[in-house]
């Protein structure tokens, strides 16, 4: 009997060690089973840009990021201790390219970057590794390892080239969002619309990455970007970082018309984690103070001209004076409801957004306080089954179903030779 009680007690230390945040309404048995449900779960994320701290800042995983900001002045939420207290096991890494690169040049380069720190990196930790194939993160969870996957987050970084999609699969690039948030020669933006939809280039291109086995993401894209991809790809798609609208009605979530037709083509929505982006309240306030606040953000930027580091506190200072509601982490789980309500648990996931976003819904400070998410889907009755499919299983499925689709080719002897003069 006492024996059984030690144990009993050394099994939900050592859960309650996973994560550092318990809810103070928790009910502390639900979230040992919560905890139990999450650690025993592959858990994949489908979204996350620490990778520009690690090209600007070289920043190394293995250091601490709590407390600690971007050049920009957002908070870092990852680093190897926060992201193995999360329980994830497969990470996207953001290859984030942005949409000023049309005018600057130099997309590609910026890619580059990207990947060679992530395999960096995975290179330095024997925690981490590259990972490429759904059964590759399977394969890492029984070595308790971390994948690290790659996304293309822009499709400028592919300079209309289709040899250089193809020589982004060969880097291991496993998703490319088709644009970020301004347009660019073959698809529209969700805030830039420009072509009305994919042009003819923008639909070889969905198809070259079938043939290839990359996802399509549509986070970012227009209505009809979505559309037209659906109506084009024979696998599944994926919005690696998104919420929906039918809880916030704003551009970069997806519609319902969307979410209706994710059961025939079987692809995931991995819903976001930025508060803006799951609640018209905060983004309301967020883009209020925004306004109000924008001729002493211009002050400081002119006062801190050569300081940047200045700059940054004295904004993060301002904005602090300044603060707004921002929503909790049940949000998340209102849009994974709406998911399952209009299309079906298979078709819900999580895309946090991890270092790509200001703050996180109260009270997450990082990547180790995921298991919220569990908590907050077991409270609301979801069976075990149904979460392990949120946190990992639908992407899994979608991932083989692509893989499937692809199947045996040879990646640049059958390759499209379409070209975007
Ligand atoms: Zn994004």
């Amino acid at each position: 009997m006492k024996l059984i009680t030690a144990l009993f007690l050394t099994l939900s230390f050592t859960l309650s060690a996973l994560a550092q945040t318990m809810p103070k309404d928790a009910d502390p048995k639900l979230w040992d089973k919560a905890l139990k449900i999450h650690r025993n779960a592959i858990i994949v994320d489908g979204h996350n840009d620490i990778t520009g701290p690690m090209v600007d800042s070289d920043f190394n995983l293995g250091d601490s990021s709590v407390g600690k900001v971007q050049l920009g002045g957002d908070p870092m939420h990852t680093d190897l201790d926060r992201l193995k207290k999360s329980g994830i096991t497969g990470e996207f890494m953001s290859i984030y390219v942005s949409g000023t690169t049309l005018k600057t040049g130099g997309s590609m380069r910026r890619a580059m970057d990207l990947i060679d720190a992530t395999n960096r990196e995975a290179e330095r930790h024997n925690d981490l590794v590259t990972c490429t194939s759904a059964n590759e993160i399977r394969q890492a969870k029984k070595r308790k390892q971390i994948c690290l996957l790659m996304g293309i987050e822009g499709g400028y970084a592919i300079e209309n080239s289709l040899y250089a999609l193809r020589n982004f699969y060969r880097l291991g690039v496993r998703y490319m969002t088709l644009t970020h948030n301004v347009a660019h020669d073959w698809a529209d933006a969700h805030r830039d619309i420009k072509h009305n939809g994919l042009t003819a280039f923008g639909k070889e291109v969905v198809r070259e990455m079938n043939r290839l086995g990359m996802f399509i993401d549509i986070s970012h894209v227009s209505e009809k970007v979505m559309m037209d991809v659906l109506d084009i790809t024979k696998a599944p798609l994926m919005a690696s970082h998104s919420g929906v609208r039918g809880v916030n009605d704003h551009t970069r979530n997806v519609s319902d018309a969307v979410l209706k037709r994710l059961p025939q083509n079987g692809g995931v929505i991995m819903v976001v984690f930025y508060p803006s982006f799951l609640d018209e309240r905060t983004n309301r306030e967020e883009n209020e103070r925004a306004a109000r606040l924008k001729p002493q953000v211009d002050a400081l930027r002119e006062r801190f001209k050569d300081d940047q580091a200045g700059f940054v506190k004295a904004e993060n200072e301002l904005m602090a004076a300044n603060p707004i509601y921002i929503a909790d982490y049940k949000r998340i789980v209102d849009h994974i409801d709406h998911i399952k309500k209009v299309a079906g648990i298979d078709h819900a996931g999580l895309g946090s957004d991890y270092d790509g976003v200001p703050f996180l819904p109260t009270p997450m400070q990082g990547t180790e306080d995921l298991a919220l998410v569990t908590y907050e889907m077991l409270r609301r009755g979801y069976s075990e089954t149904d979460i392990r499919k949120v946190l990992g299983e639908n992407l899994l499925r979608a991932m083989a179903q692509m893989e499937k689709v692809a199947g045996n080719r040879q990646i640049s002897g059958q390759g499209s030779l379409k070209k975007l003069k």
